[in-house]
């Protein structure tokens, strides 16, 4: 039987209410010795006084007990809410290891779900990536997981493979029923279908990666141009200092901020132009390093006025149209800015940092340009790099057998990498012997999940 262990589940410091996690057969006695109640309805809230062993009232708690099987882990289990001081926590964790239970190790009720079933491995995963995704993108995507979309598409590619292998087992074992043209060119095709899938899952990785960090987004123009003001107008609030003397942001001012559920790192820079001022010259060297390792570059231009050609200097070698667009700034001001002179196939976007006109736009154009528009906003599941490891092998295996069919070699070395192929997807899910991996991975989660 394995030990009863217990961990605070909720941020440790003041708080409101602080929830202690308790798995394990002792759960059902700690109800009736510490919270004198022997028979615990499940799934039942209970109001009543956490006792400690020396009979001592620590906390008047709410607490709720789940059976085995219908909990989380799959065991017995215990949930108390107690006021949020950490003494009270201590105290109530320290009664609950003095009555038989152990502290926790990170992620150990999520790998004793997984253990027992309640949930396969990717669907682990999944929780981990709830709690700490940097974007409603990807609550969402790990929520897809939650509720088994990959776990499904995994298991289709599982039994396409076994179906492959056992309509070539039926000829290693009847090798008078030879496998004909026909069945051969079948099997490859049902063989590259498969292959098309893992192939599809593997790109969609790499397209979900852009979920996991803030894109960094760089606001450049010359000076006046408007980009305090727009840098501010995106981040909802006042930050950057906004002045009609040229050259104020001397240095770069940079904000991490949810920008209509995206992540992103806004960054506004120093003017680019020619100056003589030592600082300046030393924020406008910055900007030009900042443009290198941007995602995004947005050119902000006050379209009252000609194109100012040093930003097109300036930035002409760093950035590909791919990343870079052109806000034309004081749309509220006569139009007098010259579009020839921009650089070819830049995205423009017309607004009035000013008065927040057009600001809609630019966000959808940040979305578009880092990644995060349409079509990767719809994925339906989330791969990450485990996955994606285990998918490429899939793939080696299953080329190789499609290699392999083609040279008409023996139908049990095509079997072996098929063999292989299925034990690589099968990770996945479920990994074979592989307590060290799985250790790793729980040991990444927080204490209490
Ligand atoms: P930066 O030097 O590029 O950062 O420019 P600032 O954001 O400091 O703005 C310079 C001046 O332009 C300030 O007086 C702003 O109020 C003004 N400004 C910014 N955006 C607009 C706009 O959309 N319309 C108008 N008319 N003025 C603007």
């Amino acid at each position: 039987m394995s030990e009863t262990i217990v961990a605070l589940a909720t941020p440790a410091g003041d708080s409101a209410l602080a929830t202690i996690r308790i798995s394990g057969a002792l759960s059902e006695c700690l109800a009736k010795d510490a919270l004198s109640l022997p028979s615990p309805t499940p799934r039942h809230s209970y109001l009543g006084n956490y006792k400690s062993n020396d009979a001592e009232i620590i906390d008047q708690v709410i607490f709720c007990f789940y059976q085995q099987n219908k909990s989380f882990t799959g065991e017995k289990m215990l949930e108390i809410s107690c006021h949020g001081n950490p003494i009270i926590v201590q105290k109530i964790l320290s009664d609950l290891v003095c009555r038989g239970a152990r502290l926790a190790e990170p992620g150990e009720f999520t790998k004793r779900a997984y253990l027992n079933e309640k949930v396969d491995l990717v669907q682990a995963e999944a929780i981990a990536e709830m709690i700490s995704a940097k974007s409603l993108y990807a609550i969402k995507l790990a929520r897809k997981n939650l509720d088994g979309n990959l776990s499904l598409i995994i298991s289709k590619v599982q039994t396409g493979i076994l179906e492959v292998r056992a309509k070539l087992e039926a000829f290693v074992d009847f090798p008078e029923d030879d496998l004909g043209m026909e069945d051969h060119s079948k099997i490859i095709s049902l063989i590259a279908d498969i292959q098309d899938l893992t192939e599809y899952l593997v790109d969609s990785s790499v397209r979900r990666s852009i979920f996991d960090k803030y894109s960094k987004v760089v606001l450049v123009g010359s000076p006046n141009a408007g980009k305090s003001t727009l840098f501010n107008c995106l981040l909802g609030f006042d930050r950057s200092i906004v002045s009609d003397i040229p050259g104020t942001t001397r240095d770069y001012v940079s904000k991490s901020l949810i920008l209509d559920d995206i992540c992103i790192e806004l960054i506004d820079t120093a003017g680019l132009r020619e100056t003589t001022d030592q600082i300046e010259s030393v924020g406008v060297v910055n900007t030009v390093e900042l443009i290198e390792h941007a995602d995004m570059v947005i050119a902000v231009v006050d379209s009252s006025l000609p194109y100012p050609c040093e930003v097109t200097e300036l930035i002409d070698h760093n950035v590909t149209p791919e990343n870079f667009i052109i806000v034309e700034n004081k749309s509220d001001l006569e139009k007098n800015i010259n579009i020839e002179k921009y650089p070819k196939n830049a995205g423009v976007v017309s607004a009035s940092a000013k008065n927040k006109v057009g600001i809609a736009d630019l966000v959808e154009k940040i979305k578009e340009v880092i990644g995060l528009g349409k079509e990767n906003s719809e994925l339906e599941f989330s791969v990450n790099l485990r996955h994606q490891q285990c998918l490429k092998e899939v793939n080696t295996h299953l080329l190789n057998a499609i290699s392999l069919l083609k040279d008409s070699q023996d139908a049990l070395i095509i079997l072996s990498e098929l063999k292989q192929a299925s034990d690589s997807i099968g990770n996945i899910v479920k990994p074979t012997d592989n307590e060290e991996m799985l250790d790793h991975l729980f040991k990444n989660f927080c204490i209490g999940k």
